[in-house]
């Protein structure tokens, strides 16, 4: 493919984008594509790549951080890859990094954050002991806009190999851009909570629990009870799994 077909399709998938965001209409973009067959290409931004450990999810991390695959690689101040233990018993996912996470590099830790250690913590789950914490996109939106889906789709990757590689044995989903974008589901929060699913992958099907997002609930006092009530479910099934 040259790299003329390469642009034309990056400019179809960037207006698909914009059109699917209600209208936005975003600069048009350079790529620099170069012609080598991909098997021939270095591993991208390579050359900012940390000192590889050989630990998977720091390796993970480290693509993160060097990431430019979308607009929002050039407004971040610090991509937010995650942070918790490795085989957790639950992997939060939320929707993607605001001020406070931006500037410090780490997930959920404004008063959203603080809300949910908060809910976590109701029923014994902690960043620190058992739980991991990421986002479907790893960089922030500016004045914390919804992710383009072109951007989630950028991310989408990074986030399935965090899963494949920390094998939690629960997955919460926090917040609609979270729910519709694993579950690739149209339907809203209101909808998808309260009940359990799965999140398949070739040898895993881990269950998966949607709810409200904590901003949500310090908008809305109406979430508080259906966000509890989920988080009883959750703990239940963790209780049923660990007996
Ligand atoms: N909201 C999110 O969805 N994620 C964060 O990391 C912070 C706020």
């Amino acid at each position: 493919m040259t790299c003329a077909d390469k642009q034309n399709i990056a400019n179809f998938l960037d207006l698909s984008a914009d059109y699917l965001s209600g209208g936005y209409k975003s600069e048009p973009r350079e790529y620099n594509f170069n012609e080598e067959p991909l098997a021939d290409m270095p591993p991208q931004n390579s050359k900012n790549f940390s000192a590889h450990t050989g630990d998977p999810l720091e390796q993970i991390a480290a693509e993160i951080k060097a990431c430019k695959n979308c607009r929002l690689g050039e407004t971040r101040k610090n991509a937010v890859p995650g942070e918790g233990v490795n085989n957790p018993v639950v992997m939060v996912i939320g929707e993607g990094p605001g001020a406070d996470e931006d500037a410090q590099g780490r997930p959920f830790v404004g008063k959203a954050g603080q809300l949910l250690d908060k809910m976590l913590a109701s029923i014994n789950l902690s960043r620190k002991t058992n739980c991991f914490i990421a986002n479907v996109v790893k960089c922030r939106p500016p004045n914390n806009r919804d992710p383009y889906p072109d951007e989630t789709a950028f991310c989408a990757g990074f986030l399935q190999r965090q899963i494949e590689t920390l094998k939690p044995k629960f997955i919460l989903l926090v917040g609609s851009i979270a729910a519709t974008t694993v579950l690739k589901a149209a339907e809203r929060v209101g909808k998808l909570r309260g009940k359990f699913t799965e999140y398949k992958t070739d040898n895993m099907a881990i269950p998966l629990l949607v709810t409200y997002h904590p901003s949500a609930l310090l908008h809305n006092e109406d979430y508080k009870r259906p966000a509890w009530e989920d988080l009883k479910l959750l703990r239940s099934e963790i209780e049923k799994q660990e007996s």
